[in-house]
């Protein structure tokens, strides 16, 4: 094995919320020593870590500080800094790569790449400045204009159906740089997770199908309802993804299957994702268990599934003005779940999910929709 990091090693993260949380109890479990870095002093991750560095990703002296204090770094999201990932690949062991993250946070950048080796997008348009608009936008209408830079959960997107309205929602979306993105008629969406350590050191997670809430993932389900045809190829096209990125690291790759099968590719995380939740209870080791061991250099672990699984989304609507009723979550042995720690509840807020586990996906399915709605139920 070349280098690598054994427990007792402190590792790094950018960033506190719920997947740096997901990440730190995961490396802690496994005997890690974990230092976040957030500039939220009540961050999900920061009081489960080993040390918290209450300071912005840009603060040179906490990122002085990361180098020098671990062996390697990571990041929960994407729109870190591009310098303050270059800076510290500087000093030490970053994965995935900052050039994987700079493609990764600009829509433009990420859609050129993907086309650019061979794999399929939605037609779409780079939208630098208005004079891009002037152009016949024919064949990407209706479509999407999607700003290109810190859209997330469906925000900083604006439906348009012709060259007026697109005009108009540029303005309204500040006139940043964006992509106008053709609006595809969708059969399913699905969504592959990648491990990669290096060349022949690749595992690939079972796949997930995704439903969405104004814009927010609600379920994923897994294995996806879709034809064994449609799951190889988009977990071939996850991999030869990861390949050219020569990535390192958990990569998760977003799919709109299309009318007769067809795959495009919509977007991908260079993180664990949403979607790979499922797998802190059906698999032998977590997409978080994955990131801890390809920033260590170590080979990934197993990713068969373990039981099919459907996994829910908690958000803050359904806190309302009390706790959700987490007796009858509880309750059932088939249900495991999952809180953040964060301190307050909003509308469309990620405070936790669940995974339910069944002998088949629709029994999963069925059982899950149901205490979704006894969650909330007086
Ligand atoms: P997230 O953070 O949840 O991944 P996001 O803000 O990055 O969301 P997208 O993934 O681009 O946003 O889009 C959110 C959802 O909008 C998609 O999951 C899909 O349901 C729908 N959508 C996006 N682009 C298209 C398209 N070109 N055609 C049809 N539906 C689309
Ligand atoms: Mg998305």
């Amino acid at each position: 094995m070349a280098k690598h990091f054994l427990p007792n090693a402190m590792l790094g993260i950018l960033g506190g919320g719920q997947l740096g949380r997901m990440f730190t109890m995961s490396a802690r479990s496994m005997g890690y020593r974990v230092t976040v870095l957030d500039p939220d002093r009540e961050s999900p991750a920061g009081s489960l870590a080993d040390r918290h560095l209450c300071a912005g990703y840009d603060d040179a002296a906490a990122l002085k500080e990361l180098a020098e204090t671990c062996v390697a770094v990571t990041t929960e999201f994407e729109n870190v800094p591009a310098d303050s990932m270059r800076y510290l690949e500087q000093h030490l062991r970053v994965s995935p790569s900052a050039e994987s993250v700079a493609i990764a946070q600009d829509r433009i950048r990420e859609k050129t790449y993907i086309s650019g080796v061979g794999l399929k997008t939605a037609p779409f348009l780079a939208i630098e400045d208005e004079a891009d608009l002037d152009q016949a936008l024919g064949a990407y209408l209706p479509g999407i204009l999607k700003l290109a830079r810190l859209g997330y959960d469906g925000k900083g997107q604006v439906r348009v159906a012709t060259a007026d309205e697109a005009r108009l929602a540029f303005g309204e979306l500040g006139g940043k740089p964006c992509v106008l993105e053709r609006q595809l008629e969708l059969v399913a969406e699905i969504s592959v997770i990648v491990a990669r350590s290096g060349p022949q050191q690749v595992a690939c997670f079972p796949v997930a199908e995704n439903r969405h809430e104004s814009g927010i993932l609600d379920i994923s389900i897994v294995p996806a309802r879709v034809s064994d045809a449609i799951a190889d190829e988009a977990r071939r096209m996850a991999l030869r993804l990861a390949d050219a990125m020569q990535y390192v690291g958990v990569l998760a790759v977003e799919f709109f299957v299309l009318e007769g099968g067809d795959l495009v590719i919509n977007e991908i995380a260079p993180r664990p994702h949403n979607s790979g939740h499922y797998t802190m209870d059906a698999s032998l080791v977590s997409q978080f268990g994955q990131q801890v061991r390809t920033l260590c250099g170590l080979p990934p672990g197993a990713t068969r599934l373990l039981s099919p699984v459907v996994m829910v989304n908690l958000l803050g609507d359904i806190w309302r003005d009390d706790e959700p009723a987490w007796d009858r979550l509880l309750s059932q042995p088939d249900v495991h779940l999952h809180l953040y720690g964060k301190k307050s509840a909003r509308i469309g807020r990620k405070m936790g999910h669940f995974n339910v586990l069944s002998e088949s996906v629709e029994v999963a399915l069925s059982k899950a929709l149901e205490l979704k709605q006894a969650l909330q139920k007086p």
